[in-house]
């Protein structure tokens, strides 16, 4: 039978299921005959295609913009800089180290040692999932694809369901530069994503919600397969009393609503010191006029100002701002909605009590709860009530608050008097802590993500261990009785 007879047949017979099976076996296969061939590639031939994904994306600027639009309406702004940006960013930066990076470390010995030489061989993981969220449907699958690139894997890509033009954009791109046995694509739901998670791939670089990150950990688990984990949850902003307000209500604003909230970074709720808290709604208040136009009208029709994902979450979003008010919060600002757009305008919320669903579950979406507070320790035992976060933001000028909370919390990253940027420093690890995730990405620590790191001892000369092998002689004893109390 002719192959295409026989695919059609396999369809006809065993359903798409199966049919989805056995084309995963067939790449899975064939990227674990080809990983060692990918993985002794030298640093210049990692650097060739690394060139060749940014020439694509030269050459693809406005699909890109056009694909970010139709997704979610997103701003091509926004898309240069949050994805555009920080893939090229990322490409550039690993171009420019990678050489440095793959070299072996050397690492000192002891007397014990002193016949040897050890170092640390950065390898590649071999065959590697990388699966993706929607909020940054570009730079969250690309941008760990460039990090496996460099580290020298072969790899299947999942981005998600819910961005099916960025999706098919980066299957273009995927399919023009790379074959499959070194790079394939698969898109799908959550039921791809399990039936992928079933093969014994050698690393997993998940991002996405902490929920779905335990069901990885768990598919994980079953082939011992390492992970990196990047999820979400709830990052919050202190703003002190010395804070700079005019600096920290810009900045706060630009992160919280950038992407229409729909960033794992993003603050979350704010924590203001009382005194300032006035000056902060209305500065706030403001600020988001500035942004997204003076008028509720202007700010719906805004170009500046993306949409909702889906329609579960703008029914998610609407139910938190209802429930919240009916729970004795006030609507400073926003609070409109139209489902038919999946529009929920910019929305500030004062007095909110801190029991409300908005105070528990990560918001993921353009909604700011503005909550006073009397002193930082008050602002830090709010934050410990809740999980550990993956940014933790604070404005101040006031040196001694900034290390009280730094010293009395842990978050993934943070940003002082600034929200978001340290994700786009190129020598900082962006990861988060535990329920908001494990692990590494970005620069050389996305580059050590993807790879094993390989102890390597090599002996030169005369081996000082070969005296203490047995027969344990009075003599051997004597030398090793010598070690165990010098050495
Ligand atoms: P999600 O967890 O719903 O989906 C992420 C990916 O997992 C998608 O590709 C999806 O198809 C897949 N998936 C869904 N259910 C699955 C299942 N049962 N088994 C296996 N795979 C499954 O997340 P999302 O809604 O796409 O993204 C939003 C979440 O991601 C937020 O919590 C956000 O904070 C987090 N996030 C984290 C980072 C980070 O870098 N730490 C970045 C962006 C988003």
């Amino acid at each position: 039978m002719l192959p295409i007879i026989d695919a059609i047949s396999d369809l006809l017979h065993q359903g798409p299921d199966q049919a989805m099976h056995k084309r995963l076996d067939s790449v899975f296969q064939a990227q674990q005959e080809n990983r060692y061939a990918i993985s002794k590639t030298t640093a210049s031939e990692r650097i060739a295609k690394l060139k060749r994904i940014l020439r694509w994306i030269d050459n693809h600027r406005s699909d890109i913009h056009k694909a970010l639009r139709a997704d979610f309406n997103k701003p091509e702004a926004e898309t240069d800089l949050s994805e555009i940006l920080v893939v090229t960013g990322e490409i550039k930066h690993a171009i420019k180290h990678l050489r440095r990076w793959m070299k072996p470390r050397r690492v000192p010995g002891s007397l014990t040692f002193m016949t040897t030489s050890a170092s640390i061989q950065f390898e590649a993981r071999g065959v590697v999932l990388i699966i993706a969220p929607w909020n940054f449907p570009f730079n969250l699958t690309m941008g760990p694809v460039v990090s496996a690139i460099a580290a020298g894997n072969c790899m299947i890509v999942k981005p998600s369901e819910l961005t099916p033009a960025t999706s098919a954009l980066m299957g273009k791109l995927f399919a023009e530069l790379f074959p499959e046995n070194e790079i394939a694509m698969f898109e799908g739901d959550k039921d791809v994503a399990t039936m992928l998670l079933d093969r014994p791939f050698d690393h997993i670089f998940f991002t996405g919600s902490p929920a779905v990150g335990r069901i990885v950990q768990q598919a994980a688990a079953k082939h011992l397969s390492t992970v990196t984990l990047e999820l979400g949850g709830k990052s919050p902003v202190i703003v002190d009393k010395s804070a700079s307000m005019d600096d920290a209500v810009a900045k706060i604003a630009w992160g919280k609503f950038m992407n229409n909230g729909q960033a794992c970074i993003a603050p979350d709720y704010a924590l203001v010191h009382k005194d300032r808290y006035a000056d902060f709604v209305q500065k706030m208040s403001r600020t988001v006029e500035k942004y997204y136009g003076d008028s509720p009208e202007a700010r719906k029709t805004s170009e500046h100002y993306a949409r909702i994902i889906t329609e579960r979450h703008h029914t998610r979003l609407k139910g938190l701002v209802d429930k919240a008010i009916e729970q004795g919060a006030k609507l400073v600002l926003g609070g409109t909605a139209d489902a038919s757009e999946k529009y929920l305008a910019p929305t500030l919320l004062t007095d909110v009590p801190i029991h409300s669903p908005i105070m528990k579950e990560e918001i993921f979406g353009p909604v700011l709860p503005i909550v006073p507070v009397d002193s930082v320790e008050e602002a830090i035992g709010i934050i410990h009530k809740l999980e550990k976060p993956l940014a933790l933001y604070m404005f101040s000028n006031n040196q001694k608050n900034i290390n009280t909370v730094l010293s009395g919390t842990t978050a993934g990253g943070t940003c002082i008097n600034d929200t978001m940027i340290h994700f786009l420093h190129p020598n900082l690890p962006f990861g988060g802590v535990n329920f908001s995730g494990s692990g590494n990405s970005h620069g050389f620590y996305g580059f050590r993500a993807f790879s094993h790191e390989r102890a390597l001892l090599r002996h030169h000369r005369l081996a000082p261990m070969k005296l203490m092998f047995p027969p344990y002689t009075p003599m051997v004893r004597k030398i090793i009785n010598l070690v165990v109390r010098y050495m």
